[in-house]
């Protein structure tokens, strides 16, 4: 099993530096970079509050409606 617990930190690279800032830095230790730079590089978590909403997955709740399979029985009146 390769799972990792989901507390584990997680490292931000620096979009100036290249250097590995831990995710809740405020600022790059090496060039000073703001929380703001290091966030707008940080991985975006699937679900995350915040993040943009996706679009709804194939079959998720809410998608269209599927047509009936054929040889489905039809309605009365049809
Ligand atoms: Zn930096």
């Amino acid at each position: 099993m390769c799972f990792r617990p989901a507390a584990v930190s997680v490292d931000i690279t620096c979009p100036k530096c290249g250097t590995k800032v831990a995710m809740d830095a405020t600022e790059c230790p090496e060039c000073g970079a703001t929380a703001e730079e290091l966030a707008a590089a940080a991985p975006k978590m699937p679900g995350a509050p915040g993040a943009p909403g996706a679009p709804g997955a194939p079959g998720a709740p809410g998608a269209p409606k599927m047509p009936p399979p054929p040889g489905a029985p039809k309605p009365p009146g049809a």
